[in-house]
């Protein structure tokens, strides 16, 4: 069947996945993969900017491409590999910072909000992050890139990158590529206020045993409002009640809206229905992952191969940017 284009995605190794990369990213690598050719990569170079330590960057490869085999991504149909495994990167990388503004760089909220978080490390590549991840996308000429909303300042960014090149260089070799987010756009952590993330200890693991999971539901923030049992609440501002409506069925998400208005259902109860319905959502991808986790040896043959392919589109690419450059 022929294919409406090509998708890439990248995450930094971080290792198990979270309902935020779930549901915001991982849930449409996994839906694209039928109408499209995918491209998803572990990005380790990306992660050297940020990582104090890089002892568990294997083991979080590892741990991460689990999460995405099991969720559904079908490496005979998509391309999985590991970033730096393709070292045309790093030339495309350079190549593309010649067309990149410095001041637009570092004006970037992302860029600022880094700074804010690791003072003592502002280091070079972190200024370069966009640029990196702009030449991920377009190594890859890909028209449509998955991602979560916290990603649109780099998409937008990248989309620029390919507009300074292609005017400079009097050409039109990169592609502009697309944004396309899930239907949870942003996933909430458990505090209920901010963005679900690893480095904030407010997420939930796709791959959590139900006993975690439970313990970590339980202490989800509901509505600020409801302060005692008897206390009607608010659904619409409970991140509670948005988990509901993934993971529940139509009937008992009515029910919580409802009963949570006339303080029919308690937060307790409600939390422990949220628990139960999430642990059987992942019970098919819990088992499938804890199978694939058996042959860790597996999953490196399925890396490699997958940059053998990613190699061949990079080798292209470079060549056609090279051209479009002059390069002798
Ligand atoms: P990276 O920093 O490499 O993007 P993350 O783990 O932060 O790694 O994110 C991986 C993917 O998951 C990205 O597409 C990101 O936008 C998405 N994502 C992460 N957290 C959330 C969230 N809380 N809600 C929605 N999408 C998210």
């Amino acid at each position: 069947m022929e294919k409406k284009g090509r998708v890439f995605s990248g995450a930094r190794p971080t290792g198990k996945q979270h309902l935020g990369n779930y549901l915001g990213a991982i849930n449409n690598y996994v839906a694209l993969q039928n109408d499209y050719d995918c491209v998803y990569a572990v990005v380790d170079i990306h992660a050297l900017t940020t990582m104090e330590t890089t002892k568990d960057l294997k083991a979080n490869t590892l741990d991460m491409v689990l999460d995405w085999l099991a969720a559904g991504i079908d490496p005979a149909k998509s391309i999985v590999f590991v970033q730096s495994h393709v070292p045309q990167i790093n030339e495309l990388h350079v190549i593309l910072s010649m067309v990149t503004m410095l001041g637009k760089l570092t004006d970037l909220p992302t860029f600022k909000e880094k700074v804010r978080q690791q003072p003592q490390n502002v280091n070079y590549g972190l200024v370069g992050y966009p640029v990196l991840m702009a030449a991920d996308i377009v190594l890859y000429k890909t028209n449509l890139v998955p991602v979560g909303v916290d990603q649109a300042p780099h998409i937008e960014f990248t989309r620029e990158i390919v507009r300074s090149f292609n005017y400079r260089y009097n050409t039109d070799v990169l592609i502009e590529p697309q944004m396309k987010v899930t239907e949870f756009p942003k996933v909430l952590g458990i505090d209920g206020q901010q963005k679900m993330g690893k480095s904030l200890d407010n997420h939930i693991e796709m791959a959590a045993t139900p006993e975690e999971t439970q313990k970590r539901v339980m202490m989800m923030v509901t509505d600020p409002q409801r302060k005692r049992r008897s206390d009607p609440g608010n659904p619409d501002v409970c991140n509670v009640y948005s988990l509901h409506k993934t993971f529940s069925s139509p009937d008992e998400v009515k029910m919580v809206n409802q009963e949570c208005r006339t303080a029919g259902i308690g937060c307790v109860d409600c939390k422990k229905l949220l628990a139960k319905n999430i642990n059987s959502h992942f019970v098919p991808f819990r088992e499938k992952r804890a199978e694939l986790a058996q042959k860790p040896e597996r999953i490196w043959e399925i890396l490699e191969d997958g940059a053998d392919r990613a190699r061949v589109i990079a080798a292209e690419t470079i060549r056609e940017v090279r051209d479009a450059i002059g390069m002798p």
